[in-house]
């Protein structure tokens, strides 16, 4: 029996281009991406690391089930939070994990998507070293007249554009 949890960690692609990922494989961790991360990766560092890695077997590439996906959009609303396809790929891929009962957490440095997976109470990583101390939801202000909207768009009243305001909604647990 195996005693010991295995850590999942879910890469976005910034870890590729950090290099944050062994090229061998770990016994304790395993490393997984979605193939929109993959398809993201744009300078050839990153590539060729995520092609060893690939190839030695250290990451896997999973896609993100349909209801995980559903989930965090739903979340997106909530938040008023705008983050890429690639970007909901991970946290949804991190919330399959985590609905399977593993222990996963989200490598990343997109202060976006941390707050998301904030929310949704997955644990981040930040590869910057700057500390994420609350989830924040978004709001659109007029600058003019100061009335606050969901969505970003031109003030209906004053048609001018809309300022996005944050406002902690709570804090996130060290
Ligand atoms: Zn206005």
């Amino acid at each position: 029996m195996d005693r010991l949890k295995k850590r999942i960690l879910v890469i976005d692609s910034p870890a590729f281009i950090n290099l944050k990922i062994p090229l061998q494989p770990l016994e304790n961790t395993v490393y997984v991406t979605t193939p929109r991360v993959l398809n993201e990766l744009k300078d050839r560092m990153s590539e060729l690391h995520a092609s060893v890695a690939l190839m030695q077997r250290v990451i896997k590439v999973e896609n993100p089930s349909e209801s995980s996906l559903k989930e965090i959009k739903k979340v997106l609303r909530i938040l008023g939070e705008d983050i890429s396809r690639t970007d909901i790929s991970v946290v949804a891929l991190a919330l399959d994990y985590k609905k399977k009962g593993e222990n996963v957490t989200i490598l990343t440095d997109d202060y976006s998507l941390a707050n998301v997976a904030n929310y949704m109470d997955l644990k981040v990583k930040l590869l910057t070293k700057k500390e994420f101390k609350s989830v924040i939801k978004w709001r659109y202000q007029c600058p003019s007249c100061k009335r606050y909207f969901k969505e970003k768009k031109r003030c209906p009243f004053c048609d001018v554009e809309l300022i996005r305001r944050g406002r902690r909604i709570r804090s996130v647990d060290p």
